[in-house]
């Protein structure tokens, strides 16, 4: 296999963009450096991250991405997985550059980065090659959920080997009959003398299970002991490494049987496997914490950081889909001007000066615009939250840790939702040559369509939305905190350039809050059917009264910034670019919110039982 570096990158992104949002609209420096818990990490610092991410993705990640997915994961004879083989010699850079470390913290080797600069960062990796990133995309959330509920022995024998990289981390819930209800995982816990646990049992789709990048992987394993309870209350997590490291440090296989790898839609180049505990040999694990029957609490916060990671890894691609349809778009020659199509002598132009080619483009500028700006705004309220505790001052930011709580379903499952929708138009923009190999595009489409699946299926995040986040059919007042936040947008109705897209923001908030008040009535008249019927539609709308709103937030800088700079022709384009985009927002999606809400109104019988 060729090096990464003579081939070519099939990654695009846009730095400037991630710039606006991270130092224009959420003011990072000056917001970081009040925090006080991130000194090292100054403006200067987070840039050069910034740039070596991009560096990375566009001469590793990016040049390796159709390869890997050529060439796949293989099962070998000894029950490990082989990797594609390009990705050897670029999970060595990765350790050696650090990447494992970033989001670590320093107590166990990490460079304890906030958690907004780690996120920009994912956008760019993930963004490029997913695959790969599967590897080491567990890492920071098992590391922080064994140091919080780990002994210190598991920490200091597991977690700095995570930090580095030497070992990679999985997570493993799904079973073959235990999918979205893990109320009926089966996997078994028995005591053993030493007080490790013998783990029996089948888990399948483990991402990264079973591999040989590393000598080590440390599963996660949601396990039943014996004699527990039914039900998700009697579910316990078990550290369980593939190969067992004995007092002396020496690696001895730990009865962890790969029965198959998946055959998939995308994602070839990471491994999905169908792990057997206990397979030929007795398979051992550690508690995580004290006490049994904790899993499914100590798993939230994991949970909840590789939903906001979907979220990333949704963007990342989304963004990078648009930016090659707008390439494609200038380069392309077909077709004349409108009304010039019978004139023999007419110009041949661009397709982007069709008007139906502009509409798919400026939908998805404006749709991965929007959802940068939420997903990094969610990321900035999950770094004040991190640095209070890292204070240990945890009830000043309460109202961050609900925003962070109310706004992961939508990271999740909008995001995901959208990229999708977006890399299908990716592809209609491309025409014919979308649907070929030779580009990168339907790929993009097998690697991104799992998102709306995994970690919690996008209905699943509409009924936590509902019921686990705004708690519907109770008194809840997480709905006027998120329409609280918004608040901007009165300042915006101000602006006479945005009076027409400010009231249809406000109209759309309206409709939101009206759909609410419906969903409400469904519930406490226990109208579960008509309720659950409209949650998707709900989590949608919600999401896109929240992007309209940050997008409107970006458009009044983009507005300041255009009028104190006239000069500087670059910016000037980027400027009234983000104008634009924002304006069709408001104009052309944020009119369907209205219509959903009224449909809210109507019965569930739109939603038929089908025999
Ligand atoms: C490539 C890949 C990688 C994965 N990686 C991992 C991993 O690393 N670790 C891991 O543990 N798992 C992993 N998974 C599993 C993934 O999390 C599950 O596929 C997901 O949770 C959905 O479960 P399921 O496939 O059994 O679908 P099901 O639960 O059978 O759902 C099928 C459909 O029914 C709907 N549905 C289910 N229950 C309800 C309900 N009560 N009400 C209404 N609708 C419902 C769902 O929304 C969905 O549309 C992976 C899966 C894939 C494909």
């Amino acid at each position: 296999m060729a090096h990464p570096a003579t081939q070519k990158n099939s990654f695009r992104s846009d730095l400037g963009e991630l710039r606006f949002v991270l130092w224009s609209q959420l003011k990072l420096g000056e917001q970081l450096a009040a925090l006080g818990t991130y000194q090292a990490f100054s403006s200067d610092v987070i840039e050069r991250f910034l740039d070596s991410a991009k560096r990375f993705a566009d001469e590793y990640l990016g040049p390796a991405y159709q390869a890997a997915d050529r060439e796949g994961c293989r099962m070998l004879e000894n029950g490990r997985v082989e990797v594609p083989s390009i990705y050897r010699s670029i999970w060595r850079t990765f350790i050696d550059q650090g990447w494992t470390q970033l989001g670590q913290s320093p107590g166990i080797g990490g460079l304890g980065a906030p958690f907004i600069l780690c996120q920009a960062v994912n956008e760019l990796l993930f963004g490029a090659d997913p695959s790969f990133m599967i590897y080491s995309g567990f890492g920071v959330p098992v590391a922080q959920l064994i140091e919080k509920y780990g002994s210190r022995s598991l920490v200091e024998k597991f977690c700095p080997r995570i930090a580095q990289g030497e070992w990679t981390a999985c997570l493993c819930m799904t079973e073959p009959d235990a999918g979205s209800d893990l109320a009926l995982i089966r996997t078994m816990a028995s005591r053993l003398d030493d007080g490790t646990y013998r783990i029996t049992g089948d888990k399948i789709f483990v991402s990264g299970g079973a591999h040989d990048l590393t000598e080590n992987i440390v599963y996660l394993v949601l396990a039943r002991p014996k004699d527990a309870p039914q039900g998700l209350r009697g579910l316990s997590l078990f550290l369980v490494p593939h190969r067992w490291a004995s007092d002396s440090g020496e690696l001895i296989d730990n009865g962890v049987g790969c029965l198959r790898i998946e055959s998939k839609m995308g994602l070839h180049g990471s491994c999905t496997a169908h792990l057997r505990f206990g397979n030929d040999r007795e398979c051992r694990g550690y508690l995580v914490g004290a006490n049994l029957y904790e899993g499914m609490v100590q798993l939230r916060s994991v949970m909840n950081q590789a939903r906001i990671s979907t979220g990333i890894y949704a963007l990342g691609m989304a963004s990078s889909a648009y930016l090659h349809a707008v390439e494609y778009a200038k380069e392309r020659v077909q077709g004349t001007e409108l009304g010039q199509s019978i004139n023999p002598r007419a110009a041949r132009v661009p397709i982007i000066e069709h008007v139906d080619v502009r509409r798919m483009l400026v939908e998805m500028q404006s749709k991965v615009e929007g959802m940068r700006a939420l997903i990094l705004r969610l990321a900035w309220y999950q770094t004040i939250v991190e640095s209070s505790s890292l204070r240990g001052g945890d009830d000043e930011v309460s109202r961050q840790r609900k925003l962070v709580d109310l706004l992961t379903p939508l990271a999740k499952a909008y995001v995901s939702d959208q990229a999708w929708r977006i890399c299908e138009l990716a592809i209609q923009v491309h025409g014919g040559v979308g649907y070929l190999r030779d580009y990168p595009l339907e790929q993009y489409a097998r690697d991104v369509k799992i998102l709306s699946i995994w970690e919690g299926t996008n209905y699943i995040q509409a009924v936590d939305l509902l019921h686990g986040k705004l708690r519907v059919g109770n008194q809840s007042a997480m709905f006027d905190l998120l329409v609280d936040e918004m608040q901007s947008v009165r300042t915006a109705a101000a602006v006479p350039q945005f009076q027409h897209e400010s009231q249809m923001l406000e109209a759309a908030i309206a409709a939101v809050r009206k759909m609410f008040v419906k969903l409400q009535e469904y519930a406490k008249c226990r109208k579960l059917e008509e309720a659950h019927a409209h949650a998707t539609r709900f989590l949608e709308s919600v999401s896109e009264v929240v992007t309209g709103w940050l997008l409107m937030e970006g458009a009044i800088i983009a507005k300041d910034k255009l009028a104190s700079n006239k000069s500087g022709d670059g910016d000037v384009t980027f400027y009234e670019r983000k104008l634009a985009s924002a304006r069709y927002y408001m104009l052309n999606v944020l009119p369907a919110v209205i219509m959903k809400s009224q449909l809210t109104e109507t019965a569930y019988g739109t939603v038929p039982r089908l025999h």
